[in-house]
């Protein structure tokens, strides 16, 4: 079976990144990394933790190393990872000081735990001995500072969420040459949320795979799990509806409740997709023959789709 990859770098504006030619120029050379992996018969899951890997280590993006500070300062990252052969979630919320979440949703597949927030994903990183690591960045930090410059004049922040997201999340979702589907989310939530605030990348509405089809989400969190997006397209498709008329049909109800949000999509025959209601989706994908993305998309173009 000829393998195929999506991923995506966020629903945010091209200029928090660098403008269109540095972001595409980072999701083609990631695109085009994974993809050979997955033509020298790496696994789907090998490949998404692959890519997850390689764009939380990019700091344009929002996860890993670049995330976004939450309302009191701190980094707090959450990650998941959906086996789609095996059915296998697993994933953690609100970790700091590590360098790839996505590594310990890795780990936690073999576990009967599968799911672990902040202390427990830290005792975890503690206990498999992954070194400490900040991933905060100058750019993050300048940026919280300038938007709290007022808070330091009062005896209290204002700790609870901004209206303005920040929506730079990062998903892969990758079919391999065994027709094995596999989805992986990493982020740093949407910036400046309230403390112990759970994103939805870390749950089966902004991460979803079966033997079917997988999905990985991006966006404002809370219109995600509304939508429970993930989930609802990839079940829509085992149900028996195309991956274009279950992406169709979960955007446009999206649109209906004016939601903020992007999907990435591809199913077992080798179908890609990506739909969202949001202006911009930093998406790229590799079919094998050619290799394409997202990010010139008008914002009134909703969905999109590469049929087998
Ligand atoms: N979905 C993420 C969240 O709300 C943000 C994003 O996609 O950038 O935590």
């Amino acid at each position: 079976m000829q393998p195929k990859l999506i991923l995506h770098g966020g629903a945010s504006s091209l200029d928090d990144k660098g403008g269109l030619d540095s972001v595409r120029s980072s999701l083609r050379e990631i695109v085009e990394e994974v993809y050979a992996l997955l033509s020298q018969g790496e696994s789907a899951l090998g490949a998404v933790v692959r890519g997850c890997e390689r764009l939380e280590n990019e700091p344009r993006f929002n996860a890993g190393t670049g995330s976004v500070l939450q309302s009191d300062g701190q980094v707090r990252m959450s990650a998941a990872l959906m086996d789609g052969a095996r059915q296998n979630f697993s994933g953690v919320i609100n970790v700091s000081r590590v360098k790839n979440p996505i590594h310990l949703a890795q780990y936690l597949q073999q576990e009967t735990d599968r799911i672990l927030s902040d202390y427990g994903a830290a005792e975890l990183a503690r206990e498999l001995s992954v070194p400490p690591y900040d991933p905060l960045t100058d750019f993050r930090l300048r940026e919280w500072q300038e938007e709290r410059k007022d808070n330091f004049s009062k005896k209290m922040a204002r700790l609870i969420a901004e209206p303005e997201p920040r929506r730079g999340t990062i998903g892969v979702v990758a079919l391999d040459q065994e027709g094995r589907v596999a989805a992986g989310t990493s982020t740093g939530g949407k910036g400046l949320e309230r403390i112990g605030r759970v994103s939805d990348s870390a749950m089966p509405a902004g991460n979803y795979a079966t033997d079917q089809a997988g999905v990985s989400c991006t966006g404002v969190g809370e219109d995600i799990i509304n939508e429970c997006l993930a989930a609802k397209i990839v079940i829509r498709v085992g149900d028996g509806l195309s991956l274009e008329e279950a992406m169709t049909k979960s955007i446009q109800e999206a649109l209906a409740h004016q939601t903020d949000l992007a999907a990435i999509a591809l199913d077992r025959r080798g179908g890609l997709a990506w739909g969202k209601t949001c202006p911009v989706l930093l998406a790229a994908y590799h079919t094998g023959e050619r290799i394409g993305d997202t990010l010139e998309l008008g914002a009134e173009e909703s969905a999109g789709f590469i049929a087998v």
